[in-house]
């Protein structure tokens, strides 16, 4: 096995036994960076020198005796998560050249924990979009077949873990972010529960629905990064304290005395593939096969959630990119003549236009006699969503459902059309309205040999129901062992 290729638990073993060095292993990543980037387009930016000097910090301190499971692993971060002096552009013109002066407390924790930044991953402008078409800067291909997106909008952090170009990423999650790319590139990927992980230096998008999160090539990767990144953080005042298991404890668990909800409404939703159908339904046959029950439940509003969130994200996004004027940082149109133009002419060349459509969408639904019909309406829906859960909950541990309607589409296939685009969203968005952990798991192949996500949710501060389940799945199945063949659409 190539040593990119190891998962962070098997590198952390050969580090602990001194089998590899963090030098070794990090140049070996930022080897198969040089190697596979062009096809991929996963990074933005690749810090090599920094890499290795952090790399050199984490053998020193493993030779000391002070490892810890992140010790000398490399990690690509989602460039929207600020890191002090590495450039921070939200795949955004407008922040091209924002250089944070300041670390996000997820950054700051997994230094702490010895990982080593190896580069910022590409993205949906300001994390709006499910596929990265809306990246301003660069196209980012599915490493699965170059001809299709990876997802979006953590679709750098996806396609970077399963091209193995690292060996694990924190993407970010407003409404499916994390776990719909994971879903499309055959990795592993967990939204926790809103409060669960600070926010603090992550740019804002929607701030009631964010959330960051690992994207791993497996479980227990997943608990790991769990882990480092969760607790309470007094920056972020939406941060829960709230005690953090040990999330690996989770792994441990059987699933006798599990029962697991299956919604009826999500498995009848028009435009499902067959494909993604038939391997979820295969993976209730698995999890049934190791002992837990599955029973019927119902999420009835779902069907209002599509609406909902994109009310609600509009709004917010239109209130949080308003600091974007030119004044303070970022871009500005040195051409204009007057402060008005100025504004205009920064955030016209600044945005891209998906981004500028949210901006528009958000100001008149909050706008003065819209404000009730729209985000208020909005809101109300929102607190139904929370309640169909809260119900849900009541009969069953976790829920399980597709990620994502279909595998993932070709690149430039619905980009021109924003709705079919956001109607992919159905299955991931609730779980951010409702506030709710989320994670996908890799479930199977499409005929085409695209990987097909399961989802799993929930119930708030759960997340180790949700890695038990998904561990015990992945034991009883073997596709997160399939790796992509880079060759593909060339
Ligand atoms: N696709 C959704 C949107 O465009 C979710 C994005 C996200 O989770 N950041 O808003």
């Amino acid at each position: 096995m190539k040593l990119y290729e190891l998962t962070i638990h098997k590198a952390h073993r050969l580090l602990k036994e001194k089998q590899i060095s963090s030098r070794e292993l990090t140049r070996a990543v930022l080897d198969r960076i040089d190697a596979v980037e062009e096809k991929v387009g996963a990074y933005i930016t690749v810090v090599d020198q920094e890499a290795m000097a952090q790399a050199k910090l984490a053998d020193k301190a493993i030779s000391e005796g002070n490892i810890s499971p992140l010790t000398g692993i490399p990690l690509s971060i989602k460039d929207l998560i600020c890191t002090r002096g590495i450039r921070t552009t939200c795949a955004s013109k407008i922040l091209e050249n924002f250089m944070p002066p300041y670390d996000a407390t997820v950054i700051k924790k997994i230094k702490e924990s010895g990982a080593v930044v190896v580069g910022k991953v590409n993205m949906d402008e300001f994390a709006m979009g499910s596929s990265t078409e809306n990246s301003g800067l660069q196209v980012t291909r599915n490493p699965w077949d170059l001809t299709r997106i990876p997802g979006g909008s953590s679709g750098g952090s996806a396609a970077s873990v399963a091209a193995d170009m690292c060996l694990g990423s924190l993407g970010s999650d407003t409404g499916g972010s994390i776990r719909q790319p994971a879903s499309h590139c055959g990795v592993v990927g967990m939204k926790p529960t809103y409060g669960r992980v600070s926010r603090f230096g992550l740019v804002a998008y929607a701030s009631s629905l964010d959330q960051i999160g690992p994207l791993t090539k497996d479980v227990t990767d997943c608990a790991i990064l769990m882990n480092a990144v969760s607790g309470y953080d007094h920056r972020d005042s939406t941060s829960v304290s709230k005690d953090v298991p040990d999330y690996t404890e989770a792994l441990k668990e059987g699933l006798k005395g599990v029962t697991v909800g299956i919604p009826r409404e999500y498995n009848s939703t028009n435009g499902l593939d067959a494909d993604v159908l038939s391997a979820v339904k295969n993976a209730v046959k698995v999890i049934e096969g190791s002992g837990a029950e599955c029973v019927e439940v119902s999420l009835p509003h779902t069907e209002y959630a599509v609406a909902a969130y994109y009310l609600i994200a509009c709004s917010e996004a239109s209130s949080n990119l308003a600091r974007y004027d030119g004044v303070r940082y970022g871009l500005r149109d040195k051409d204009a003549k007057t402060l008005l133009q100025m504004y205009n002419g920064t955030r016209s060349k600044g945005f891209g236009p998906e981004v500028q459509r949210r901006i528009i969408l958000g100001t008149y639904a909050l706008s003065a006699g819209y404000y009730d019909a729209y985000y208020g309406k909005a809101s109300q829906v929102r607190t139904l969503i929370m309640e169909d859960f809260k119900k849900a909950f009541e009969t069953c541990d976790v829920l399980l459902s597709p990620v994502t309607p279909t595998p993932a589409f070709g690149i430039g296939e619905k980009i021109d059309d924003p709705l079919t685009m956001y109607l992919s969203d159905i299955f991931t968005l609730s779980a951010n309205l409702a506030g709710i952990p989320g994670m996908s798991v890799p479930c199977g192949f499409s005929s085409q040999g695209l990987p097909i996500g399961l989802q799993l949710m929930g119930k708030h501060f759960d997340e180790e129901k949700l890695l038990t389940v998904a561990y015990n799945f992945e034991q009883a199945t073997d596709f997160q062992e399939r790796k992509p063949e880079l060759w593909n659409g060339d």
